[in-house]
């Protein structure tokens, strides 16, 4: 019998309302990893109303303490990496030689914004001898947070430690297609000394779950991590409210290569750019640039490393696990048929993989197509799987054009030994990150976000303890 999993309210595991579960099903194999409570309204208002109880406690406990329980937690996330990654790796097929160490580097979320927890604090403002100003800091309250699948750790990890460390309580809603961290991840924070109702966790769909979050009249912030879409239907309900929103959304990364680019670094780079876990990374740098005068070498190069890429959730690293769920599955496939259709040339991959122990899987080789249009869908959406484009340019001003000739910014990366180029580039790159001749660095102090439809507000770094919190000023006159 698969493991079942209840709500996580007010400090406890707590059933939902429906009495209903439903099945978290393994990408991998299509087994049942566990039965997940099926939440509806009656528990995001039971959640929200035990995230607003301790709020006031919360918020007014010393900074230091609250900053040691999260660094507590994230002790108990590092000593717990190896079940919790199992967990990630069996719901959403994420290869399980990686998935601890993401369960590591997630826990340092915990870490940084717990050590920064005691250094919030306001400032004075001169006006004159009469006047005494000074700004404060606070917490909004209750604050909704909704995660997405393919980092599930990771992604509700960096919202939840920041919000938790300026102060506010937390309804944390993951995403139906992978619930289990954290779930685990709440209980654990109990057990760090977290009080009951800081962080509760309520499982289930976007419709029954999700909205009803945004909409709860107590609910004062939202931070969504997600696709353009329910990051639009969240900000129709925000605007309703004037609620403040963090957007966390998608991209159609350019990944540029320039002739003087060190190819032995890029050409591995660049293909682990728009690969690692199996595409399903915001961030991915799935439109490739490259000089036209290395355009054809660096294609067969990339092409050919991308072929030697094993596929296996359980082999060593590098390996590509299966598309998390079925329904991305069927998206990454309906783009193959519309690039034939519409003219690209596969270089590489194109097809569902099969053998060796993956037929019950739901993997994809990866994929490079050529010979594509600005205009190709396949060029313009946003895929999330292991899918590039290799499109070739002349000049600097070419490859920023190009570059810049989409409606996401979340992420960009330049290769090039030219100093004052990469510069010149970085500056133009209409990107909330930029990479120069290296990609997916992670850095938890380095803020990431969007330009344009990637998204609102920032995640991780400094910035985004600012984005949970809201300011006040006080001016006194000194009569
Ligand atoms: P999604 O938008 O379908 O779902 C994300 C979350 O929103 C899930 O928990 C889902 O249940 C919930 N949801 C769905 N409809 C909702 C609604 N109407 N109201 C409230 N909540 C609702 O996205 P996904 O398919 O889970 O994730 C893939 C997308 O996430 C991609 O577009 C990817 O680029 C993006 N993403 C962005 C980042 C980032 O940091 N910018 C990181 C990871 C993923």
């Amino acid at each position: 019998m698969p493991p079942q999993y209840d709500l996580y309210i007010d400090g406890q595991f707590a059933s939902p309302q429906s009495g209903q579960y439903f099945d978290s099903v393994s990408p991998a194999d299509g087994s049942v990893v566990a039965k997940v409570a099926n939440g509806n309204a009656d528990d995001v208002d039971r959640a929200v109303r035990a995230a607003y109880a301790a709020r006031r406690a919360w918020a007014e406990m010393n900074p230091l303490e609250r900053g040691r329980i999260l660094r507590k937690l994230a002790d108990l996330l590092v000593q717990h990496a190896q079940p919790l990654g199992k967990l990630e790796s069996e719901e959403m097929g994420m290869p399980s030689a990686l998935s601890p160490a993401i369960i590591v580097e997630s826990s340092k979320f915990f870490d940084y914004y717990g050590g920064l927890a005691p250094s919030i604090h306001g400032d004075t403002i001169p006006i004159n001898a009469q006047m005494f100003s000074y700004n404060l800091y606070e917490p909004y309250g209750v604050v909704g947070i909704i995660t997405p699948w393919n980092g599930p750790l990771n992604q509700a990890a960096r919202s939840v430690a920041p919000a938790l460390a300026a102060g506010n309580t937390v309804v944390l809603k993951p995403s139906e297609f992978s619930s289990l961290t954290a779930l685990e991840m709440a209980r654990l924070a109990t057990e760090a000394g977290l009080p009951k109702g800081v962080l509760n966790v309520v499982t289930g769909d976007g419709v029954s779950v999700g909205t009803p979050l945004v909409q709860h009249e107590l609910v004062r912030k939202v931070a969504f991590t997600g696709s353009v879409r329910t990051g639009q239907a969240i900000g129709a309900i925000a605007a309703q409210k004037i609620m403040p929103l963090t957007l966390e959304l998608g991209g159609k990364s350019p990944n540029i290569v320039f002739e003087d680019a060190k190819l032995e670094a890029a050409v591995p780079m660049v293909l682990m750019g728009f690969i690692l876990n199996s595409g399903q990374i915001c961030t991915s740098g799935t439109r490739i640039l490259v000089q036209r005068s290395i355009f054809d070498a660096f294609s067969s190069k990339i092409a050919s490393a991308a072929a030697k890429i094993p596929l296996g959730r359980d082999r060593p690293f590098p390996t590509l696990g299966p598309i998390a769920n079925p329904v991305q599955f069927e998206k990454v496939l309906g783009f193959f048929e519309s690039a034939r259709q519409e003219g690209a040339r596969c270089l590489t991959g194109g097809q569902r993989a099969t053998g060796e122990g993956l037929d019950q899987g739901l993997y994809i080789q990866p994929t490079l197509f050529t010979d594509v249009t600005l205009d190709m869908r396949v060029v313009r959406e946003e895929i999330f799987g292991p899918v590039g484009v290799l499109i070739p340019f002349d000049t600097e001003e070419d490859a920023i054009r190009i570059a810049n000739d989409t409606e996401y910014g979340l992420a960009s990366g330049i290769w090039t030994q030219d100093v004052s180029r990469a510069h010149r580039v970085a500056a133009q790159l209409e990107a909330g990150t930029v990479y120069v001749n290296t990609y997916h660095e992670r850095a938890i102090e380095a803020p990431m976000g969007g330009y344009k439809k990637s998204g609102i507000g920032r995640e991780k770094g400094m910035a985004s303890l600012h984005d949970y919190m809201q300011l006040k000023n006080v001016t006194m006159k000194l009569i």
